[in-house]
């Protein structure tokens, strides 16, 4: 069996848990093992109506209110007495910040091996696996050897796509044996970002801003051509830095990583902790005007330009278009 865990919003699936869902139905597929998920907190049991597409026999659904926010050595502690009651062959996790910390404990605990953010896994006794160090800047092939093997999913490289026949999903209620000691760390609150609309990682369009911007004010015309593409706006470390936007915004290494059909860079000189952000991109257009800047050379398309003249243009185009 392989156990897959699957983050969620109101029982509504993370879009990188469906990506972690995928590549744990090929390692069922290609061992002929089932597939079976774990999930945290009261609504997870509505879960059970969602992830049928993805093949998923059985939901072990952990509803101790205790659960309901977010508790990563609670959250580890129950996966890891799951492990010692159906003994799968792998625990599959999204690479979010929530999948890695709560695998690395359940590793811990049981003592088990554990590859992060990993790319392409081949199935067997041993996977064979590619995943990202660095960052995402590099690649590294790696060997996992262990009865039960511990996997997360770099965010955004897969598509979440769905078993060719959907599957019932049978919810069955797990309730581990729990001491405060698990939960030592807990959310106690959680502060609804000011952003409104479509979310950075799940964007389609997102129009980012970098130090070349200037100034917090000249986001604005940002923020109309993302309006008119029904996207929305992301920005660089150095303009988070500078103040000019909140922390949630920043795409890269040290924040979101976003995988838009289109990605306009403006003012962005492509720093490779920026670009591990943005390399899930299907197109990526820069606007500089160094044509030198790094990335120039790792754009679909560039224009050469003060993005000051080039954005309003751009804008007053796709006013044009209406
Ligand atoms: C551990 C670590 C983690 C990091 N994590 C991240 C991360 O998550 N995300 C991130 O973004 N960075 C990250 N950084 C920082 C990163 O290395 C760069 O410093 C940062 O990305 C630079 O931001 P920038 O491109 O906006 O600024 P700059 O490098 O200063 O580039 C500004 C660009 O704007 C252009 N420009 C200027 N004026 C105009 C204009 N009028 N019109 C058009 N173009 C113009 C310039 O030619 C230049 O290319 C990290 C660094 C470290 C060490």
């Amino acid at each position: 069996m392989i156990l897959s865990l699957v983050e969620h919003a109101g029982g509504r699936p993370e879009e990188t848990s469906l990506e972690a869902l995928t590549l744990a139905r090929e390692l069922a597929t290609a061992t002929d093992a089932a597939l079976e998920a774990v999930a945290f907190g009261a609504e997870s049991a509505a879960l059970g109506e969602k992830i049928g597409d993805y093949g998923v026999e059985t939901l072990h659904h952990v509803g101790d209110e205790r659960l309901d926010t977010y508790a990563p050595e609670a959250w580890a502690e129950s996966i890891a007495q799951l492990l010692d009651a159906t003994d799968p062959e792998a625990v599959v996790a999204p690479g979010t910040d929530r999948g890695q910390e709560v695998l690395a404990h359940v590793g811990a605990r049981r003592d088990l091996p554990m590859a992060a953010n990993c790319l392409d896994v081949e199935a067997g006794d041993v996977y064979e696996l590619s995943r990202q160090r660095w960052g995402g800047s590099l690649v590294e092939h790696a060997c996992l050897d262990s009865d039960t093997k511990l996997v997360t999913v770099a965010e955004h490289e897969f598509s979440p796509e769905t078993a060719a026949e959907p599957t019932d999903t049978s919810v069955q209620p797990f309730e581990p044996s729990l001491d405060e000691s698990a939960f030592r760390v807990t959310v106690d609150r959680v502060e609804e970002s000011d952003e409104t609309g479509v979310s950075l990682g799940e964007a389609r369009v997102v129009v980012g801003g970098g130090r070349g911007v200037g100034d917090p004010e000249d986001y604005d015309k940002l923020e109309t051509l993302a309006d008119s593409l029904s996207g929305t706006v992301g920005a660089s470390r150095a303009a988070v830095n500078e103040g000019w936007r909140p922390h949630d915004d920043q795409i890269g290494q040290t924040g979101t990583k976003i995988s838009p059909d289109l990605y306009v860079a403006c003012g962005i000189s492509g720093a490779v902790q920026h670009m591990v952000g943005c390399k899930g991109a299907d197109n990526i257009l820069a606007i500089n005007t160094d044509p030198e800047a790094a990335i120039m050379q790792k754009a679909d398309y560039a224009v050469v330009g003060d993005l000051h003249e080039v954005v309003p243009e751009l804008n007053d185009a796709l006013a044009d278009e209406r």
